[in-house]
């Protein structure tokens, strides 16, 4: 178990240094902005959906190194993927960092996503995780933008 979490922490230390998809989306149709005042992280996620799918994702922001991994991990995690498997997605990471600590969880569905499971030690940390996802879902669900705004 502690081998594992050293892995995870790893992971979460390597993307939160050099975010994949880090950046402004030119294609994107959807765009939401998020923010969770109590650490100060920030973020605009960009989404580029064709035919019910995620065909790019990008953000950009500042913030702490569990809301920059986890927007990175997202992004990777979404691309490519039907808005049903990202809402799915969702929904298992947010019931991973909201269960209770030492509650066994079932973590392969959700791949490299399962680096946040640490997280749900940390009540306080758990919005930093989420925050990117409550973004992408507002994107989502938000007024279609036109793409040349940016
Ligand atoms: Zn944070």
């Amino acid at each position: 178990m502690t081998d594992l979490r050293e892995l995870y922490l790893q992971v979460l230390l390597e993307h939160s240094r050099s975010p994949r998809n880090f950046g402004k989306l030119a294609g994107a149709n959807y765009r939401a902005e998020g923010r969770n005042p109590l650490c100060g992280d920030e973020l605009t996620v960009y989404v580029d959906v064709e035919e019910g799918m995620v065909r790019d994702i990008a953000f950009v922001g500042s913030g702490c190194a569990i809301s920059k991994a986890s927007a990175s991990i997202m992004t990777q995690a979404v691309k490519g993927k039907t808005l049903e498997e990202a809402r799915s997605l969702f929904n298992d990471f947010q019931e991973m960092v909201t269960s209770r600590v030492g509650e066994e969880v079932e973590t392969e569905p959700l791949g490299k996503l399962a680096v946040f499971l640490g997280v749900r030690e940390f009540p306080v940390r758990v919005k930093c995780a989420t925050l990117p996802w409550h973004t992408l879902n507002a994107a989502l669900e938000g007024e279609e933008e036109p793409a040349s705004t940016e």
